[in-house]
């Protein structure tokens, strides 16, 4: 998606070898026109599926899954990293290692929300080590929903998240997909049609 890349190389930030700052547009701050394109975009890519629930994670995914709700015309699910008071019934749950934070936590959406006959895009800003997504999967996984593929915002290809995902058979595509990072140089692959 040129115009992300475009932005992405005019605002992001190279915090290291591996950390990308893009919180002026994406994730601190949000661009709300150019998130709500990118809901049009992931619908763009995805199609005709007959999906009826979008899944993320709290809190960076939340605005694209919006965005891809209002595309497909159908809610989204954001799963909760700290059980809330307020979520009283039974949880669908995982684990998952935080690659910025470097912690643990667990991820947890209602059982009320999703089952066997939802189908499911996950989809979240980054794809790095790919260990919030493998999360996602499974909690679709436990709900008995088909999961139709992963969308994300930026994925940097360098890192093993894709190949994790793509070894368990799920379908990937991200918008902008950064092979090599170093301050004031960021290189993209080519996106493939999928
Ligand atoms: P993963 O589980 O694929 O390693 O990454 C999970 C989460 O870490 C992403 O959803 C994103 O919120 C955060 N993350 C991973 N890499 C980066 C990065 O380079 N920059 C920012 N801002 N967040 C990242």
């Amino acid at each position: 998606m040129k115009v992300l890349e475009e932005r992405i190389r005019e605002e992001g930030r190279i915090l290291s070898d591996t950390v990308l700052k893009v919180d002026s547009f994406l994730n601190h701050q949000v661009d709300t026109g150019l998130a709500l394109q990118i809901g049009r975009e992931f619908r763009e890519v995805f199609g005709d599926l007959p999906v009826t629930k979008i899944l993320t994670v709290e809190a960076s995914g939340i605005q694209f899954a919006m965005a891809a709700g209002i595309a497909y015309k159908v809610p989204f699910i954001y799963a909760k990293k700290k059980k809330a008071v307020t979520l009283s019934e039974s949880v669908y749950s995982a684990p998952v290692h935080s690659f910025t934070r470097q912690e643990d936590y667990r991820i947890s959406i209602s059982q009320n929300y999703l089952g066997p006959d939802d189908k499911v895009l996950i989809i979240d800003d980054f794809l790095a080590t790919g260990a919030a997504l493998v999360g996602l999967a499974d909690i679709v996984e436990q709900s008995g929903a088909q999961l139709l593929g992963v969308g994300c915002v930026i994925e940097k290809s360098f890192q093993e998240g894709r190949s994790l995902l793509e070894k368990k058979g799920i379908a990937v595509h991200a918008l902008a997909r950064i092979s090599s990072m170093a301050p004031g140089e960021v290189h993209f692959i080519a996106n493939e049609e999928m």
